[in-house]
């Protein structure tokens, strides 16, 4: 015999003595029985198929050499659904090839790397797993779907997919010393899109919490690709020791990578590409001895603590759970490209009066026509130290030395990205201007990473009847993206709720508008995953119920993990008047929009309000929508407020309520007796607020309430006849050829 066929046999002598193990198990009990019995080198292999309402807990204690595998018999071919988790412990163990879908955790994490409080995973290996959607229904029911407990483990070639509840999506906890210096890798990770939460607790990573920052985690996160991660502020928390950010890629993601709390963490070579996206941000620095290097900042639109660079001021002697000055850190060596803030001493109030000590701002590029003064300083930066800088010429140094001006050169180079002049980055210590990791490259290998959800307008063009019905009958056959095409001059009646399920359009061609009318008191409810959009609609309520209350347009009643988009373009709304309170759109607690777009549209004759977004009223930072904009219409004889958006508390975590009022006409609103707004248009705790070219006639007054962080709110050319003075409970807003009559 050949030397390798006497190996092969050897091999084959070992396997069928027993000495390693690979079970194929069938369903839970097995599952739970062959746990009881694995030895190192075993491999507990589950079937193929779809694993519902399991709670697994793998445990076994491997050696490096022989670890315990759990793995899908083919990777990608197990589901694991309905109210399902898996919990891990022991040492040396690797589980790959799951997908967790179709359900969520009935406990508050979906993997965790213990099965008790004292039974933790060490040396374990998570790798080619899959997590898509598997969101609690209840949008601020929080969980987390990874959880890292115990030492030396690793996360892996893993896709975490679309997380539409409350609560970290990957989180190293620390919370004893079990799990303190832990040296966890965290690598080659595709992080895909998180929705807007509009709320505290959208972080896609979490490295410690505050009370446990002083401890140093040592962590290495490193070749991730965060895909339009946007849960809220922070994308990256860090808050704890001694952790490495290191070749990670941020694509289109609002939020920043924030050294929340701890000290000694290095953020070196990351790549933001914010592609000019709002509320992009890129790398905020507190506490001491940090170290933000070679990192590269592209098209980075994030103001205040989502700006492409920050420095926070501190609090003096902080408490833990607050902002330690930032002491000996530096930031140096980085390419801001296109990007329009950087922020020193951010942050900086009369709690927040601590100014960095002792840190540096080295060498770095900053080359931004987007804004020409890139820099904003709150406080004190002496104990900042500014050295070798280049900034583009007609762009503001924030300080006479210490930066020099250069041409603005800014080229795409041969990997697609927009970088300077060779010879300048090589001056600054900058190797070349690549992508450390691809979209390709991370993730589980076998899962596609596709968009979430179906844009308006992606799907077929169904052509529907006027009659009774007839959109709901459309609606009943449509699939995500799809078109229903009404002819111009029908009549549309429906005797049943619409119910929008997934993204719709409903729209007729330039010319005559087929009117909608319902015999319900909802004419559209949109369900969680729904979106609506209505182009050249007349939607008229000579049908409605003789009931208080009706409304054009609803939420669900019910909590809603997905974020859903409304535009209405060129249309009518006309005679909602059969009783009173009769709104447009009615939203309910725990629905959040991303948009909601009403433009070119004429609404008249209306006994309740037309955006009533003031449902979350728990002061918590929680709010109903994102990206509000009005332009072009006109309101005539609207009982109820046009607008009333709230947006209570001082949490700092989001960026909205975002809104755009622009060539509008409101002729008689808002003063009907039921109007609890009082006025036509209010905005209470608004985030971004553009108010312009709009005329105000025989109406309730626009209100203002700014509170939390540095709302902005810019008021220009605006003419309030016979409607009293705009009413606000601050004067820090701009306002420009605002005239009374
Ligand atoms: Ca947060």
């Amino acid at each position: 015999m050949k030397i390798r066929q006497i190996m092969l046999s050897i091999t084959a002598l070992i396997a069928s003595a027993g000495l390693a193990n690979a079970e194929v198990v069938q369903n839970l009990e097995e599952f739970n029985a062959a746990v009881k019995n694995l030895r190192a080198g075993d491999e507990l292999v589950m079937a193929n198929g779809i694993w519902r309402d399991v709670e697994l807990a793998f445990q076994g204690t491997g050696t490096p050499q022989q670890p315990i595998t759990l793995r899908a018999q083919e990777a990608g071919k197990v589901i694991v659904s309905g109210q399902s988790n898996l919990s891990i412990s022991g040492s040396y163990l690797i589980v790959s090839g799951l997908v967790f879908k179709d359900g969520y955790t009935p406990t508050s994490e979906v993997i965790s790397f213990r099965t008790s409080k004292s039974a933790l995973a060490n040396h374990t290996r998570v790798t080619n797993t899959v997590i898509d959607d598997f969101s609690n229904p209840e949008r601020f029911s929080s969980d987390t779907w990874v959880a890292i407990y115990g030492k030396n483990n690793r996360f892996d070639h893993n896709s975490l997919i679309n997380k539409g509840n409350s609560g970290v999506t990957l989180a190293v906890k620390m919370n004893n010393e079990a799990s303190q210096e832990n040296g966890h890798i965290i690598e080659y990770n595709y992080f895909g899109p998180r929705q807007t939460l509009g709320s505290n607790g959208g972080e896609s990573l979490r490295v410690g919490t505050s009370h446990y920052s002083r401890k140093y985690s040592n962590s290495i996160v490193r070749y991730n690709y965060f895909d339009r991660t946007s849960g809220e502020l922070e994308i990256i928390s860090s808050k704890s020791c001694g952790n490495s950010f290191n070749g990670n890629v941020f694509f289109e993601s609002q939020g920043t990578l924030t050294m929340r709390h701890g000290h000694y963490t290095t953020v070196e070579n990351n790549y933001f590409l914010g592609n000019r996206k709002p509320n992009t941000g890129g790398i905020r620095i507190i506490n001491e001895h940090q170290t933000v290097r070679n990192n590269y900042l592209y098209g980075l639109t994030g103001y205040r603590f989502r700006s492409a660079l920050v420095i926070m001021n501190g609090v003096p002697n902080s408490p833990q759970n607050r902002y330690d000055p930032v002491v000996d850190s530096v930031m140096n060596n980085n390419i801001v490209i296109d990007s329009d803030h950087v922020q020193l001493c951010a942050g900086s109030d009369e709690e927040r009066s601590a100014t960095p000590t002792g840190s540096s701002m080295h060498n770095n590029i900053f080359m931004s026509r987007t804004n020409l003064e890139p820099f904003t300083i709150y406080d004190d930066v002496s104990g900042i130290s500014f050295k070798g800088n280049l900034i583009n010429k007609g762009a503001q140094a924030p300080i006479a030395n210490g930066f020099k001006s250069v041409p603005y050169r800014v080229s795409k180079n041969k990997h697609g990205l927009k970088a300077p002049k060779a010879a300048l980055t090589k001056a600054i210590g900058f190797d070349e201007v690549k992508l450390p990791v691809t979209k390709a490259e991370v993730g589980a290998e076998f899962y596609p990473k596709r968009e979430p959800y179906a844009a308006f307008q992606s799907g077929k063009t169904m052509r529907v009847k006027p009659g009774t019905n007839t959109i709901l009958d459309a609606l009943k056959n449509s699939n995500p993206g799809d078109i229903l095409l009404l002819t111009n001059k029908g009549e549309y009646g429906l005797t049943k709720l619409a119910n929008i399920r997934h993204p719709i359009t409903i729209k007729s061609k330039r010319g005559a508008k087929p009117v909608i009318r319902s015999e319900k008191a909802n004419f559209f409810v949109i369900e969680n995953g729904g979106a609506l959009e209505l182009d050249n609609i007349w939607i008229d309520g000579a049908d409605s119920p003789d009931l208080a209350g009706n409304s054009v347009i609803s939420t669900s009643r019910y909590s809603m993990n997905k974020n859903y988009t409304l535009s209405v373009r060129n249309s009518k709304v006309t005679n909602l008047d059969v009783n009173h309170s009769f709104h447009f759109l009615k939203v309910y607690m725990s629905t959040f929009a991303d948009q909601i777009d009403i433009s070119n549209t004429e609404m008249s004759n209306i006994t309740g309000s037309i955006l009533s977004l003031n449902k979350e009223t728990d002061d918590l930072g929680i709010y109903n929508a994102e990206n509000i904009r009005l332009q072009g219409n006109t309101f005539t004889d609207i009982q109820g407020a046009v607008a009333d958006i709230y947006r209570g508390g001082t949490d700092e975590s989001t960026f909205g309520p975002i809104v755009v009022v622009a060539d509008n006409k409101f002729i008689r609103t808002g003063q009907g007796r039921r109007n609890k707004a009082g006025a036509s248009l209010k905005f209470h705790g608004v985030q971004n607020l553009n108010i312009s070219n709009s005329h105000w006639e025989d109406s309730a007054p626009l209100e203002l309430f700014l509170t939390n962080g540095e709302p902005t709110t810019v008021i220009d050319n605006i003419v309030m006849k016979d409607s009293g003075k705009i009413v606000s409970n601050s004067d820090e807003y701009s306002s420009s050829n605002v005239s009374y009559e």
